[in-house]
Parts: C-alpha cells; structure tokens; sequence
C-alpha cells in the first residue's frame, strides 16, 4: 500500500491550513486553487490553477489524486456528481454537501429530521413575504439560498418594499424569523465513510457584521445537557446524510433551547482554536475522515482555548505588530494566512488558551486586534509576563 494522495478544491486558507497536517501525516496533497497567488498556492508545490465551475479542469484534476475534498462549497452540485460517477471518491459527497450549499435544501431537511429550526419559508413572490411577515412580524431575515459567506447574503428587512425590491434581482430567497438568540454556538464533528465519529465541544462563537470573529472552546456555562443534546444533533445530521469529512453546525441558543442556523461541510472558522487546544486539530482530523483512517482524540487540550480572528483595518504592515505581540504574550500562537490587507478581510487568527476564561479571552482579543492595527493599548493591564513567561520555553524578559 502507498500513502494516497488527496486533492482540495480551493486554495484559500483552510486549504493552507490542511497542508502541514498532511505534511506531518505522510500524506501527498495537491490543490485545485482559483488563482495563482491564493493562500495554499504560496505554501504547496503541487498546484494546479484552473476555474471550479469548468467540469474538464475538475475531472482533469481527479485523475490526479485518490480523493478529492474542499477548502469551500461553490463548486457546482452536478460537477460533483459527474465525478462520482466517473468513479471518483468525493468527500464529502454531493448527497451530502447540497446541504451546506443550499440552505433551503437544508432547512427542509433539518424538519423531515424533527431538528430545530427557526420558522422559515421559501420567497418566490411578494405574496409569499406578506404572508411570511404576517406570521411572524417585521424584522424578520432574507437570504440567498446558495452562495452565501461571511453575512454576505444575509439582511435584515424591516420594510415590505426592502424584500420586494431584493426579490426582483434574484428567482428565490430564504425567510426566517430574526431569532431572539443569548449567544451563538457551534459544533463540529468528524466522521469517516466506515462510520466512525468524532464530536469536539460545543463553542461560543461571536460574529460583528455576519463575519465570525471568535469562538471560545468550551462554550461558558453550557449545561452539559445541552451539550449532549447538540452533540446528539449533529451525529443525528452527519450519519443520516452520510457526511465524511469534518462539519460545523452553527447554532442560535435561545432560552429554552437552540435553533440551527446552517451547516459547513468542510474546516471551519470554529474550529480553528483545535490547531492548539485539542489533541486532534480540525485540520489533521479532516484528512483522517475523508482518508477513511482512524479519527484521532477531538479532546480539548486545555481548559480553555479562545481564537480571535485577524480581521484587515486601516494598516497593511501586519508584521511590526506581530513582532511586538509575539513579545508581549509569547504563549499566545499566531496563523497568518498569507493575504493582502483590506478592510474586514479574514487575514488570520490568533490562538490564546490556559485556565482563567476571563484572561484568556483578553489576551486572545488584544493580540488579533494590535496585529490587525486596531487602536489599542500596546500594553495593556493583563497577566502578569512573568506568569505567561513561566508556562513557555521564550528566555526573554519583557
Ligand atoms: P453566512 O452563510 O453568510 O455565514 P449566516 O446564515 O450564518 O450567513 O448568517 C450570518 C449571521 O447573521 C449569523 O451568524 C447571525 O449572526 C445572523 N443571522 C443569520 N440568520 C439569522 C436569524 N434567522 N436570526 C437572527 N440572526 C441571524
């Protein structure tokens, strides 16, 4: 037997971030990117450029490798299903991605399934949305069914004329009651296609304008009842679409309970804090699920582990910054992805961890933000260095 070969579909970061698990693990790795200086083309030898939507380029590609996965989800559902039925291994499988590409699809499925959902309704006419406003009231929430990232896709309408005037661009919307949510959680599982299973703990997550912008592991405060019933969910989603590969699911909790907002079938912004808070990062775990090897251990390493993202302000210079946050807090780890700056724009994260949440959180936070060039305090009242200093292998005095 020789190590197989496996070919992502995309070359952004969670593509680059799947590359030194495949490094450590023997394991060969190509990569379909979009364009030449994508974040996994600076960092991968074996890359082919080419257009996802373009059948050929993608069949070409999978003769390359023995299975094929994805660094994202817009690759054309029966492009997908042409290569499955040239035999090649597609992990996850179009049966079970048309989910986390369509979210009517998905919400549909979510109630032949008895999971929670929020009340929705599929939009193909003004009179659809006056009767999906009379049911639940204004404000409620439009989106576009497939091709949505990042909030990109995701209004808030207060106003009959918003969502008429939204429809006469688009054949089809997605309505949902704007859920009264506490916080917003996450969970991500593993699972390969003999069956085998892995559930990391449930997340907090935080999003500023649609963008995800941390997740704190484990959740604060979440009974371990809720827990348990999340993690029922999301083995419930994973085994009766037969998922391979990791998946997140993203959750409203709301007082009695939690809603599902939608799935990502593929490495996710929140589960990146496993890079250095559990035992088996997502990244590494993915490429065991979608190899069909044994999962390893999705334990937390640490009490508790906080990613902040590095989201682009007004600085382009992003290493001056992280020389100093480097110094300031070296137990704290950073992951650039190899992107330009622009406003808003996911350049990186940070990862923090250690036994005060509280602390963690802050550390976490001042890091990605003095990186990204957000005003703050280049000093600020935290931990003492000495504290950080002695838990890590740095020699330097502050
Ligand atoms: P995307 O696919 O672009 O990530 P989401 O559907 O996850 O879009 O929505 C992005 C964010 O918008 C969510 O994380 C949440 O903060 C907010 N949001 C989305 N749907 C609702 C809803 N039904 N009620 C309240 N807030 C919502």
């Amino acid at each position: 037997m020789t190590f197989p070969r496996i070919g992502v579909i995309g070359g952004g970061q969670l593509a680059r971030m799947l590359a030194p698990a495949a490094e450590a693990l023997g394991i060969r790795f190509s990569v379909f990117a979009e364009t030449a200086d994508a974040p996994a083309t600076q960092v991968i030898n074996e890359v082919t450029v080419g257009d996802y939507t373009d059948y050929p380029s993608l069949k070409a590609f999978a003769e390359t490798v023995d299975v094929v996965t994805f660094d994202h989800e817009h690759v054309p559902p029966e492009h997908l299903e042409a290569l499955v039925a040239a035999g090649h291994a597609v992990r996850p499988g179009p049966q079970a991605l048309i989910f986390a590409q369509d979210k009517i699809r998905m919400r549909t499925k979510m109630d032949e399934l008895g999971l929670p959902n929020p009340a929705w309704a599929e939009i193909t006419s003004e009179a659809d949305i006056t009767a999906f406003a009379d049911r639940v009231g204004y404000p409620f929430i439009l989106k576009t069914p497939r091709g949505g990232y990042d909030g990109k896709g995701v209004r808030v309408i207060e106003r009959l004329d918003e969502a008429v005037e939204w429809l006469s661009e688009v054949p089809q919307l997605l309505a949902e009651e704007k859920v009264d949510f506490t916080r917003e959680l996450a969970v991500m599982v593993a699972r390969s296609p003999m069956g085998q299973t892995a559930v990391w703990p449930v997340v907090e997550t935080w999003q500023e304008n649609g963008i995800c912008k941390e997740a704190i592991a484990p959740a604060p405060d979440l009974s371990a009842e809720k827990a348990r019933t999340i993690t029922e969910a999301i083995l419930t989603v994973a085994g009766t679409l037969d998922v391979t590969g990791v998946m997140a699911m993203e959750m409203f909790e709301t007082a009695d309970g939690f809603l599902i907002n939608e799935f990502a079938m593929r490495p996710h912004n929140t589960g990146h804090w496993t890079q250095d808070g559990a035992v088996t990062s997502q990244f590494e775990q993915h490429l065991r699920a979608v190899l069909d090897l044994p999962l390893g251990s999705p334990a937390a390493r640490e009490e508790v582990s906080v990613m902040v993202n590095i989201l682009g302000a007004d600085h382009e210079d992003l290493y001056q910054p992280y020389l100093h946050v480097m110094a300031h807090d070296p137990a704290v780890k950073v992951h650039l992805y190899g992107k330009s700056v622009r406003p808003g724009r996911k350049v990186g994260h940070v990862n923090a961890y250690g036994e005060d949440r509280a602390h963690v959180v802050a550390r976490a936070r001042h890091a990605a933000d003095f990186i990204a060039g957000v005003d703050v305090d280049p000093h600020p009242q935290m931990p003492a260095p000495e504290n950080l200093l002695a838990d890590s292998d740095a020699g330097t005095e502050l």
